[in-house]
């Protein structure tokens, strides 16, 4: 019952140390795994919307620059003077100084006849007249074209203005160096695999895309995001990238700036790492110490229950001596009545036969010595049974404390000569030195007694240890020590006191003999004895050489 009992308490224990503090880390953790994520995320977002916001202001300055350059040219020159190779080829030279990004510039008279060019290409005739381009210019004024092959059949885009003077209409158009411009969008570049590229309203690339797509292609992601039509916009449902959007050149272009998840939320990942490694290291501390803890818990609360155990069991023996000594009394007083009976009886017979004697009435005779005999042992034998009801009585009455002076030069030698029998029989020399100028101590002689007795017999239990019954030495000294106090010394060459056992000798149950002889209360009832007549009481002691203790007591006042 006992075990199981111990076995729900450690159950108990252990659950509630796991618990207790694993419940807060858990929260803290997740709290702080919680908070870190969405900052995480949010960061991350807000970085990649200004990064396209940033990116599509560049972008788009760069084209309206590029118009304004070749509006600045189309109201600077007439048709006529503009349509001249040599002016053009000046206009173009200055153009060029200004961006290098144009390659190319056309006049176009109002029936989309290419009627001027300056360019690698040969282009002077065509007719762009059901071009697209030249369709939209000639509607709106200005117009950037998507990126088309045209009659060069490379991919490249262009500028286009259109003039309207009062008697003609004309138009200039300037080509873009598609190189110099998939440049200028790439450039952008977050963590590894952060890439910019423009699409138009069908989903097909404007400009290269670093991970795969050529001009003019139609990468398949790309359609699903163009429906909304908002300033910018992230989309992170995708599985795999998450993106951010921008319209350009009047909604025609998007801008789409697209990092893979796995990269933009890599700090996610080292973040679980650390938690997981964090989890593992914090659970596995709390688990050993809650199983070191309930260990030392559960043992000291065996000791506590072992040692009340004890403690009953003392108290137990105490009472039965108690009672012991009570019956012994009624004993005692119960034998004394009869023996003073037969003292008295045994006087008036003595008596008696004195008085016969003087008589004259008994002669001397063989017979009436050994009656004179008889009646010598029945007073002696009467004597020695009257002494011992005698001690009996005084063990009896020891359960009440009776303070006095006690002499410690007879004391000593009193409670000496009790030890003297069973020190001879195993070969102890015992030897005393009480100083005569010892003065008197106040305090209850049996219980003094019970503090030198025990000092003895602990003394000859270690001297047999390690001597057997040849060699042991045994002494008591006691003087004046100091001021009006008395010193008493019980040394002996027994086998000594190891340093770590000798700070615990005075505790309560400390014992180093078998279960059955040692109770380890002897000096701590010692101890709480002297303390309580106001002394001391301390101990020296060397392995296998011997040990002394001594005890401090105020003189009597
Ligand atoms: P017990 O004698 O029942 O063990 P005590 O309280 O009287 O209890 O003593 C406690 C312990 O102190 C002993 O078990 C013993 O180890 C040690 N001890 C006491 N006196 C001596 C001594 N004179 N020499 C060596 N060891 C001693």
């Amino acid at each position: 019952m006992k075990k199981g009992h111990y076995a729900k308490i450690r159950k108990f224990v252990f659950t509630s140390m796991i618990l207790a503090p694993i419940i807060p880390f858990v929260l803290i953790l997740s709290v702080g795994f919680y908070y870190f994520t969405t900052s995480l995320e949010s960061s991350t977002i807000a970085s990649m919307k200004r990064i396209v916001e940033d990116h599509g202001q560049m972008i788009g300055s760069f084209l309206k620059e590029r118009e304004a350059d070749l509006k600045f040219i189309l109201h600077s020159y007439d048709f006529n003077d503009i349509a001249d190779p040599v002016i053009l080829d000046n206009t173009f030279k200055r153009l060029k100084k200004e961006s290098p990004t144009f390659i190319d510039l056309g006049v176009f008279n109002k029936d989309g006849i290419h009627v001027a060019y300056h360019g690698p290409y040969k282009l002077v005739g065509k007719d762009y007249g059901k071009e697209e381009w030249f369709k939209e210019v000639m509607k709106k004024g200005q117009y950037i074209s998507d990126i088309f092959l045209g009659f060069r059949r490379i991919p490249h885009f262009v500028i286009a203005l259109k003039r309207e003077d009062s008697e003609n209409s004309w138009v200039i158009r300037a080509t873009i160096d598609t190189f110099m411009f998939c440049n200028l969008v790439k450039k952008v570049r977050i963590g590894k695999t952060g890439e910019a590229y423009i699409v138009n309203t069908d989903g097909i690339l404007q400009t290269e895309r670093r991970s795969g797509g050529n001009l003019m292609e139609k990468p398949a992601d790309t359609i699903k995001y163009l429906k909304s039509h908002s300033d910018i916009k992230i989309y992170k449902q995708e599985k795999e990238y998450l993106y951010a959007t921008t319209w350009l050149k009047d909604d025609n272009w998007m801008l789409v700036v697209r990092q893979e998840k796995a990269d933009a939320f890599s700090a996610f990942r080292t973040a679980s790492y650390i938690i997981i490694f964090i989890s593992i290291i914090g659970g596995a501390i709390i688990i050993a110490a809650a199983f070191f803890m309930t260990g030392r818990i559960v043992r000291r609360l065996e000791r506590m229950d072992a040692e009340k155990e004890q403690l009953n069991q003392q108290l137990i023996g105490a009472s039965r001596l108690a009672e012991l000594g009570e019956m012994s009394t009624g004993f005692a007083h119960e034998i004394n009545n009869p023996l003073q009976i037969i003292k008295s009886e045994q006087s008036l017979i003595e008596l008696n036969m004195s008085e016969l004697k003087e008589a004259g009435q008994l002669k001397k005779s063989e017979p009436l010595d050994e009656i004179e005999d008889s009646m010598e042992q029945i007073k002696l034998q009467v004597s020695r049974c009257s002494k011992i009801t005698q001690q009996i009585l005084k063990f009896g009455r020891q359960s009440e404390p009776e303070r006095l002076d006690v002499d410690l030069r007879s004391f000593i030698p009193e409670v000496t000569d009790m030890v003297a029998k069973k020190a001879s029989v195993h070969g102890i020399s015992i030897k005393q030195n009480v100083a005569e100028d010892t003065a008197p101590v106040y305090g209850d002689t049996s219980q003094l007694q019970q503090v030198l007795l025990n000092l003895f017999n602990n003394a000859m239990d270690a001297i047999i240890d390690q001597h057997g019954t040849f060699g042991g030495k045994l002494s008591i000294e006691a003087g004046p020590k100091g001021n009006r106090n008395i010193e008493i010394k019980v040394t002996d060459n027994g086998s000594g006191i190891s340093p770590e056992n000798l700070s615990k000798i005075f505790s309560p149950f400390f014992t180093t003999k078998p279960v059955g002889k040692g109770t380890g209360l002897g000096l701590s009832v010692c101890y709480g004895i002297i303390d309580k007549m106001g002394g001391t009481m301390t101990a020296t002691s060397e392995k296998d050489v011997g040990t002394t203790f001594i005890i401090n007591l105020p003189e009597a006042k």
